[in-house]
């Protein structure tokens, strides 16, 4: 039987039990976080000391503080153009908000900023078309 590796926890799933696998990922939170996001694979993430990496962001609309999980961190500094959503989510409105609105509070800098320069200095790692419409046709649904 086919396998597929899930790409939350990247475990080999057998390919017929996979949906209801993935479903399991995508339930939310009480607190209306999912489960687990999509991350890298453990050893294509970026590895070693997150030094002087931003961690933590100040959701400037209700002034919540969230910390990025180091999975996650570790994820976007290999593939900036893994999170295509340009949301995050904020612990204090119990949602995702748009990365515009959220800065770091270690380099004030906002979120949004933050990952269009990481992009840009990765553009061979830029999706194709294809893919940038998908993400815009599910925005808008959401
Ligand atoms: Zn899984
Ligand atoms: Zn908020």
């Amino acid at each position: 039987m086919s396998k597929i590796r899930c790409q939350y926890c990247h475990e080999y799933i057998d390919s017929s039990d996979y949906p209801a696998h993935e479903d399991e990922h995508l339930k939310l939170r009480s607190d209306g976080q999912q489960n687990e996001y999509v991350t890298l694979p453990p050893e294509e993430r970026v590895e070693g000391d997150l030094e002087g990496v931003p961690t933590v962001y100040l959701h400037t609309k209700c002034g919540h503080a969230t910390g990025m999980p180091d999975e996650i961190t570790r994820s976007y500094l290999k593939n900036p153009y893994l999170y295509l959503a340009d949301a995050t989510f904020c612990t204090g409105c119990g949602k995702h908000v748009p990365l515009r609105e959220c800065v770091w509070t270690e380099t004030g800098e906002d979120l949004q900023s933050h990952i269009d320069r990481l992009r840009a200095e990765k553009p061979e790692l830029r999706p194709g078309i294809f893919m940038r419409m998908l993400v815009a046709v599910v925005k808008m649904f959401q």
